[in-house]
């Protein structure tokens, strides 16, 4: 058995989600964040028109809002407040923890999200962000494991998220996922990778780090990266063994002029490469000149989840063929050509080793 024999890429991916109602989804996976009161793509487009088998809610801004929470605690489902019939995955409010103290406690934010009876739920993790040294990332790391064990205990409904975390030292994030396979999860979020995710495409640490987890989750575990949305690597992170994703990039490159592509976003001024991609999604389609999308966020937004669920669809045919290396060399041929300076394809090549 040479050493590639082990590599996820070469293995099949056989993964599954089941849920606690039951129900089964096909992996990998892709959850656009959804805010109820301000999404850019309303919910019945995500259901209709991109398909959505799944969205991510953030389970803290439902908690704060007084009025919402009076009709959950009057028996409302999240799946019945959304009016989404998918999964739905809510996060703890982690995220907004890291930029001002939140007064929110795990066990509080757990029970609530379990109560409404989202599909996976997430413990008040601490985000580890680059810059945090070795002693802070292993005391953060200790102290959502123990939030996580606490959660374990509370969750009735459903799937909890084992979130790793261990900031940019390997050997945390190793010590995060043996811990995290001694507590039991069944479910495992890499969390703080958000900041290694930059338009350069790095992949250098996220690779390191996503490669250790898979193989010390073992071949049945799913694994998600949390924040990643750039369809240019959902490919490559799924070739390493992982399998759901969300992010809001669908919106926040729109609001910035960015035009995703399968092989990198592209801006206004690109417009040569923009009219070789010839998208044909339902947005492009109908404008009568593709340059026209950048006038709208709404549509840009609209155009770049298209992309992304389009990227999911050919990574599940990829792997059902077992063609997905092919897939990727189509992505990097392109890519190396449009982005020259881009370090994907060079730190693909070396972590792929
Ligand atoms: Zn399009």
């Amino acid at each position: 058995m040479n050493a590639h024999d082990t590599h996820p890429l070469h293995k099949p991916n056989t993964r599954r989600l089941i849920t606690k109602k039951g129900k089964t989804y096909t992996l990998p996976l892709f959850l656009p964040v959804y805010q109820p009161k301000s999404n850019l793509i309303p919910i019945d487009d995500l259901k209709n028109k991109f398909s959505s088998d799944g969205l991510i809610v953030n389970g803290f801004f439902l908690y704060k809002d007084a009025e919402v929470k009076a009709k959950f605690a009057s028996g409302l489902t999240i799946h019945e407040y959304i009016g989404f019939d998918g999964l739905i995955m809510t996060d703890s409010g982690a995220f907004q923890g890291l930029k001002r103290p939140l007064y929110l406690e795990n066990k509080k934010i757990v029970a609530f999200q379990d109560e409404i009876k989202a599909d996976i739920v997430s413990p008040l993790d601490l985000i580890s962000p680059p810059g945090d040294n070795y002693e802070t990332a292993r005391k953060k790391l200790a102290s959502t494991c123990k939030r996580i064990r606490e959660a374990k205990g509370l969750v009735k409904n459903s799937i909890l998220a084992g979130v790793q975390q261990g900031g940019r030292f390997l050997e945390l994030r190793r010590k995060s996922m043996e811990e995290l396979m001694e507590i039991g999860v069944d479910y495992i979020a890499i969390g703080s990778l958000v900041p290694f995710f930059n338009k350069n495409h790095n992949l250098t640490t996220i690779i390191k780090i996503l490669k250790d987890a898979r193989a010390i989750a073992g071949d049945e575990l799913p694994i998600h990266v949390y924040g990643a949305g750039d369809p240019v690597e959902l490919p490559f992170l799924a070739a390493l063994g992982a399998d759901i994703f969300d992010s809001s990039s669908y919106g926040h490159y729109a609001v910035s002029g960015w035009y995703m592509t399968g092989y990198g976003a592209l801006k206004k001024e690109d417009q040569d490469r923009l009219r070789e991609y010839n998208c044909q999604c339902d947005i492009c389609r109908q404008l009568p000149d593709v340059m026209a999308v950048f006038d709208d966020a709404g549509k840009l937004a609209g155009h770049n989840l298209f992309v992304i669920m389009d990227t999911l669809n050919q990574i599940r045919r990829a792997l059902e063929d077992n063609a997905l290396q092919n897939y990727l060399n189509s992505i990097l041929k392109t890519h190396e050509q449009w982005f020259p300076d881009s370090s994907l394809n060079k730190t693909w090549e070396q972590g792929f080793k």
